[in-house]
């Protein structure tokens, strides 16, 4: 009962996809600090930019103006562009002034964005020279957080992935949970595979660099976000070994995700049902209220957060919806897999983005809801389309059997609003 559901005949794991490699409308990795610096509370995160990537975390994370801000940017000048002074040097001074004037931090990030790839300034060596100087206080990384043929979920991916190389050495077997999620959703999943007697449980990334999990041969982690293939491969290079799964969205989600690890924990089916069998009733109660307006309604995912086809996997099989097309930015069966092989074949997959020729097909199928970028919706909206900002899913607790209800509420509001609003015009 707990097993995933057999699916007779064609899934989408086996679906041709449609590659699409043309303009895209997409935010980039810079977006991530915007979480990140959140959770990792000794992090600071120095973009080393343009007055635009300044610009685009200053507007994004506005409400960090009355605390002391845990990102930045070092502007590069003109100057610096034009290669007629050493970035590097100034580089080092940002540092040292930021690092004396604030002890609490340690661990520093230099994160690279498009101007800092253009002029090909070497973050890494610079990351290496800075841990040095500022050991052992602070540990300096560096990660690419640049808007060149990325999407805004790949920093969180690059970041994490450039803590994993130096964490600490272990042959324990401990179970490690990969993605940062808001503290109170970390702690729910925390909870209900504790209470299943697994353990012990460490978080990447941990709160504190000093509670950074250990990684090594006997560690078995398992992903709480589909984007995190570049952490996957350097965890797998570290000998730790991936439990598979589909993402932990909805309640069959969830608890096809925390089954996963059950079984790899040995937990009998009794005590897997005497912990989930609560939460499990509460999330179905949840998503039926919150589906209603979802029943039978199509949907069109423009690549974008990288979440598209977990989610796609959620409403079509929990909320009663018709996908018309999964568009993701990039897909890794790896991670997304077992989520392609929950949904039946029918819905066009399409990777990457032609953005004017994927428009062309979201008109010519005008869905009852499109799931798309910023850039995108406004547009869609002045056609009569209903749309959902895909940012809003990473910014809003989304995961595990409590935050069930809340998900499919986050795609029933729009519906709903447009079914008024043409209620009224009628009227
Ligand atoms: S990293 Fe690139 S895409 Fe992102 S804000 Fe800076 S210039 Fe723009």
């Amino acid at each position: 009962m707990n097993q995933p559901t057999h699916i007779a005949g064609a899934t989408c794991r086996d679906a041709p996809v449609l590659k699409e490699r043309g303009q895209r409308e997409v935010f980039c990795g810079l977006t991530g600090i915007i979480w990140l610096h959140r959770k990792m509370q000794d992090a600071f995160f120095l973009v080393v930019g343009s007055r635009t990537c300044a610009h685009l975390l200053q507007s994004a994370a506005g409400v960090m103006i009355f605390a002391e801000p845990r990102f930045g940017t070092a502007v590069l000048e003109e100057g610096d562009l034009a290669g007629m002074a050493d970035a590097h040097e100034e580089l080092d001074r940002e540092v040292d002034r930021l690092l004396s004037r604030r002890p609490d931090i340690k661990q520093l990030f230099l994160v690279g964005s498009c101007p800092s790839e253009v002029i090909k300034l070497d973050l890494h060596r610079a990351a290496e020279r800075l841990t040095v100087k500022h050991a052992p206080h602070v540990r300096v990384l560096n990660y690419s957080g640049s808007g060149i043929e990325t999407t805004f979920t790949q920093g969180e991916d690059a970041c994490l992935a450039s803590m994993v190389p130096v964490l600490p050495k272990t042959d324990a077997r401990e179970l490690l949970l990969v993605g940062a999620l808001p503290d109170v959703v970390e702690d729910q999943a925390v909870d209900l595979l504790t209470k299943m007697g697994i353990g012990p449980i460490r978080v990447l990334p941990a709160h504190r660099s000093a509670e950074m999990p250990a990684v090594g041969p006997n560690t078995v982690y398992a992903c709480l976000q589909p984007f995190l293939g570049d952490t996957a491969a350097a965890l797998d290079r570290r000998g730790a070994c991936m439990i598979q799964a589909p993402f932990p969205f909805g309640e069959e989600g969830t608890t096809l995700w925390l089954r996963a690890i059950a079984d790899e924990f040995g937990v009998d089916d009794e005590t897997f049902a005497r912990v989930t069998d609560a939460p499990r009733a509460r999330a179905r109660t949840a998503i039926a209220n919150a589906a209603k307006a979802l029943q039978g309604k199509s949907i069109f995912f423009m690549p974008d957060s990288q979440l598209e086809i977990p989610l796609a996997r959620f409403l079509t099989r929990e909320c009663g919806m018709e996908a018309v097309e999964i568009g993701q930015p990039y897909i890794h069966k790896g991670l997304v897999g077992p989520d392609m092989d929950l949904i039946p074949a029918g819905p066009t997959i399409s990777e990457g983005q032609d953005v004017d020729k994927q428009l062309d097909r979201v008109r010519a199928a005008r869905p009852d809801l499109t799931v798309c970028g910023l850039g995108l919706a406004n547009p869609l909206e002045a056609e009569g389309l209903t749309t959902k900002w895909a940012i809003e899913l990473v910014f809003t607790p989304v995961h595990f059997y409590e935050q069930a209800g809340d998900l499919a509420g986050l795609f029933s509001r729009p519906v709903r609003r447009r079914e008024l609003l043409k209620l009224e015009a009628a009227e």
